[in-house]
């Protein structure tokens, strides 16, 4: 079903009325971008005193599909409607009606990832797609389980805030939904009940570090003792099927001589095996349903050589993995937050190999992790990929959604500020950022009208982005949350600065891929 067609096929002015009508009832404001039509219904969501609200006008031969939803139902000149609340059963019921609403794999051009902590950030991600062209499909829902665990929300929260935002935004041009950083059989299963449409499998813990500088005899050694039985293979099988290989990658010869062959399985070895298991149980657990699945190996400590990544393609491939994009560590340094630090002719040169690998050994994409602020590498990074890129960004909307927070409630930006100067030194323990607190100015010191601009400090920058996790769930002795219910209610009751803000911000992103 098209909708633009069926709304085009339907009496416009009679359907307007009977929404004012609804609407006129219940003093309610309608998102204007929310009303979609289909052949059973009018949709529509509203801004109410308590809340948004999902309003559904029902064909009368029709009426049956209210049963799908919860809500208070009336009626109006003959016409069945409902009022209902943005719950989870509401969610999936709308996603079934429509089905623009639902997640679903991403097609081979380039995609973009949105991380939304709080979950109101979508209708300004739809914002900036549309200020681009829209030419890039968006991951609306797209949150790590570490992400989830430190902000307090289930997979299924994850998912619906996008469904709710997209309908809200009225963006009916496909969205995918990203479970992101998987480590375990677990987590896959709970993401994959969800819904779920993107899996990417981190398997870094598994990924030794020491290959790259261990001397001969240890790396040996390591060698002997890879997991095997899991690979399926055997020392003497790989090397013979391997080793002194010349691969050419579009004219360009990568070696794998003994020595590199052996640093590159006592690295990523495991990696693959556990790769291989982890997509093994995804393909057991979601039951048919298409997938993308992603590879992610960015969050290791040393870069991924060429012939690195050759190794873990082909051994992915041989042990039957299908995968539709691969994040490798890439040089330099992808801090939290800030831009890129590093050689930009060294990046320049990295992700060229890497994306010639990507088309000879797939084609897939590849996958620009911690993507968000890396301005200086958007141009580059769209060049060589050639329109096979995925760009993820995580925690700079909830940069904006302080920003937005700055200008409109200084008291409260404040605190959260003074709060994740508190947090930093342990929060930071499992990110790569590099600020110093005594750099990050004091909160004291600083005008109101000033606060936003410590967005733009790289020492507060990074200190908020990692602090996000205490700030959201920071509970007073009551139980009663410190900040995160205070800065929904104030990004609810703001939706066009906090938009604004979003759009602004990742035009910048977007505009470099946008067209390719
Ligand atoms: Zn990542």
């Amino acid at each position: 079903m098209n909708a633009t067609t069926e709304s085009d096929r339907r009496d416009e002015t009679a359907r307007e009325a009977r929404l004012a009508q609804v609407l006129d009832r219940s003093g309610f404001v309608l998102h204007p971008a929310s009303r979609a039509a289909s052949d059973a219904a009018d949709w529509a969501m509203a801004r109410t005193p308590a809340g948004a609200r999902l309003l559904i006008v029902a064909a009368v031969p029709q009426a049956d599909l209210l049963d799908d939803f919860d809500g208070e139902r009336g009626e109006h000149g003959g016409e069945p409607f409902l009022v209902g609340p943005l719950t989870a059963r509401n969610a999936a019921a709308l996603r079934c009606h429509l089905r623009w609403l639902e997640p679903r794999p991403l097609p081979p051009a380039t995609s973009a990832g949105f991380g939304d902590r709080l979950g109101l950030a979508t209708p300004g991600h739809v914002r900036a797609l549309r200020a681009v062209g829209g030419t890039i499909t968006p991951v609306f829902a797209q949150q790590s389980i570490r992400e989830m665990t430190r902000t307090a929300r289930s997979p299924q929260a994850v998912i619906d805030d996008a469904t709710w935002g997209s309908f809200e935004a009225g963006w009916q041009a496909g969205q995918g939904a990203d479970a992101d950083h998987l480590k375990t059989p677990g987590d896959i299963t709970a993401c994959a009940a969800a819904g779920f449409t993107m899996f990417t499998l981190d398997p870094g813990e598994h990924v030794n570090r020491d290959a790259d500088s261990a001397p001969p005899g240890a790396l040996r050694e390591a060698w002997e003792a890879l997991p095997w039985d899991r690979l399926e293979d055997s020392p003497a099988a790989m090397r013979a099927r391997l080793a002194g290989r010349a691969f050419d990658i579009e004219g360009q010869a990568v070696h794998l001589d003994e020595g590199t062959l052996l640093k590159a399985a006592v690295k990523y070895g495991r990696a693959v095996a556990h790769v291989t298991a982890m997509y093994r149980h995804l393909c057991a657990v979601i039951g048919g349903r298409p997938f993308d699945l992603e590879v992610s190996v960015d969050e290791t400590d040393t870069p991924t050589a060429p012939a690195e990544h050759i190794f873990v393609a082909s051994e992915l491939r041989r042990l039957g993995v299908r995968w539709a994009s691969l994040a490798p560590r890439f040089v330099g340094r992808f801090e939290k937050g800030v831009d890129y630090i590093g050689d930009l002719a060294a990046f320049d040169a990295d992700i060229r190999v890497h994306a010639a690998i990507a088309r000879v050994f797939g084609p897939y994409k590849i996958s620009l992790h911690s993507g968000s602020d890396k301005f200086s590498l958007y141009e580059t990074a769209a060049r060589h990929t050639r329109g096979l890129i995925h760009l993820k960004t995580a925690g700079t909307s909830y940069l904006e959604a302080l920003r937005a927070i700055a200008r409109v409630s200084p008291d409260l930006f404040r605190s959260i500020y003074a709060f994740s100067r508190g947090r930093y030194e342990d929060d930071r323990a499992s990110y790569h950022v590099s600020a110093a607190l005594a750099s990050a100015p004091e909160p004291g010191g600083i005008a109101d009208a000033d606060l936003p601009s410590l967005l733009e400090d790289f020492h507060a920058r990074q200190v908020l982005h990692v602090t996000f996790g205490s700030v959201l769930t920071a509970r007073h002795a009551d139980g009663s949350p410190v900040f995160a219910g205070t800065m929904q209610s104030i990004l609810r009751a703001h939706p066009d600065v906090y938009a604004a803000c979003l759009e602004r911000h990742f035009v910048r992103h977007l505009r470099p891929f946008a067209g390719r």
